[in-house]
């Protein structure tokens, strides 16, 4: 098959080209499709929303625990519209970035007060909280047969290397050039498959690192594959900035009850229940690295902890002091440092230093202010952030020892 020679100066790719990438894509797809859940509900717009929306920076393997359980407990627009928004994000727990939920919910009942019908063409898609460009394109190519292109990094990295373009995939230049091709290369007919068999490629063979070209349906046209530049593209000059961040978590126990408080509506877990904590220091030069471990390291048993500390203790049992200072209760003894709780968030990678911190009887202004005092199994009802819940997984395990 010809293929064009210079990607960044083609206006229309020929349409032989086009249509050979289609039949070979398509092809390879009906041999090799994943079974996953939504694409047993194509034919469902909403069910095809709600696996969108999961799959927003999450991994396939991750969505798949949550979205049945998810439309069993709001199988319509009409049911998530009239849910709780409590129960919503109780549902979605785990699944991190829980503005998703929040945008999922508020663009039900606004639909739920227009008749119920999720809208058929990309642009009206997008007039709804929390779907983008992507997002849309994806559920009107697969659930209306809208011929859209939905281009996510996947994407555009098998696009990069099969057509060789060398301008940053992360630059608006970049990002436009792979639009206009993916728009060009999306058929009229089954334009919803072709779009799940570009993000079957990217997943299965033309991976992030070591494509194998040698599987791969597109081999004979990709300029990557042919000129040796698999490795090479696609190129990348924006580099992911990652903060590290280093935080003060206050358990306040009180008789067998922990003290909790539930995150302001906006930004980050937002509406999720929490343990006082408050940031003590940053690091804007973390590493990459330094985000992608998750884990959490006890301090000792309750007999063995000490509640002495070290220099760089300090800023940290200061922060404490003033969080039971805004959190309006008073310490009875000294924090103990129960021990440590890494998480990784997509631009931040957190440390979470745990403290036991026993306190005197609370005031009622000081439960009032918080949010109130759960027992172990209250906590385990809460909506709660994935960090958090680590944060209390520690603190029983290591209280229990
Ligand atoms: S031939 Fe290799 S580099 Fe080209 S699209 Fe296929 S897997 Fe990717």
């Amino acid at each position: 098959m010809a293929r064009p020679t210079r990607t960044e100066t083609v206006d229309a790719l020929p349409t032989a080209y086009r249509a050979a990438i289609r039949r070979k894509l398509l092809g390879w797809y009906d041999r090799n499709r994943r079974d996953l859940p939504w694409r047993r509900r194509a034919s469902d717009p909403y069910a095809q929303w709600v696996a969108e929306i999961m799959l927003q920076q999450t991994r396939v393997e991750t969505v798949i625990d949550y979205y049945e359980p998810f439309l069993r407990r709001f199988p319509t627009v009409g049911a998530l519209a009239r849910a709780d928004h409590d129960h919503v994000l109780k549902q979605w727990e785990g699944l991190g970035y829980y503005r998703r939920a929040l945008g999922l919910h508020r663009a039900a009942r606004l639909l739920h007060d227009r008749g119920g019908q999720v809208p058929d063409t990309a642009e009206a898609l997008r007039e709804l909280p929390g779907i983008g460009e992507y997002t849309s394109a994806a559920i009107a190519s697969i659930a209306f047969n809208r011929r859209e292109a939905a281009v996510d990094g996947n994407v555009a990295r098998v696009l990069a290397r099969l057509l060789g373009v060398h301008a940053d995939v992360l630059s608006t230049e970049g990002k436009a050039r792979i639009r206009d091709l993916a728009v060009q290369l999306v058929p009229v007919a089954r334009p919803g498959e072709f779009n799940q068999a570009w993000m079957d490629l990217g997943s299965a063979v033309c991976t992030p690192k070591s494509p194998d070209c040698d599987r791969c349906p597109l081999q004979s046209p990709c300029v990557a594959a042919t000129t040796g530049q698999a490795d090479s593209l696609p190129v990348r000059n924006g580099k992911r900035r990652v903060v590290a961040v280093r935080v003060a978590v206050a358990v306040f126990v009180y008789r067998g009850r922990m003290l909790v408080r539930q995150r302001p509506t906006g930004g980050l877990w937002s509406g999720l229940w929490e343990f006082p904590n408050v940031d003590v220091a940053t690091d804007p030069a973390a590493s990459e690295a330094a985000v992608r471990g998750s884990s959490a390291t006890g301090n000792g048993s309750r007999k063995t902890r000490s509640t002495a500390c070290s220099a760089s203790d300090r800023a940290t049992l200061d922060a404490i002091e003033g969080l039971a200072q805004s959190e309006g209760v008073a310490l009875a003894a000294p924090p103990s440092k129960v021990g440590t709780v890494s998480h990784a968030l997509t631009h931040r990678a957190l440390t979470f230093e745990v403290y036991e911190c026993p306190v005197g009887k609370p005031s009622g202004a000081g439960a009032k202010r918080s949010g109130g005092w759960v027992t172990p199994a209250g906590f385990a009802k809460l909506s709660v952030s994935v960090a958090h819940r680590k944060v209390h997984t520690l603190f029983v395990k290591q209280s229990a020892d």
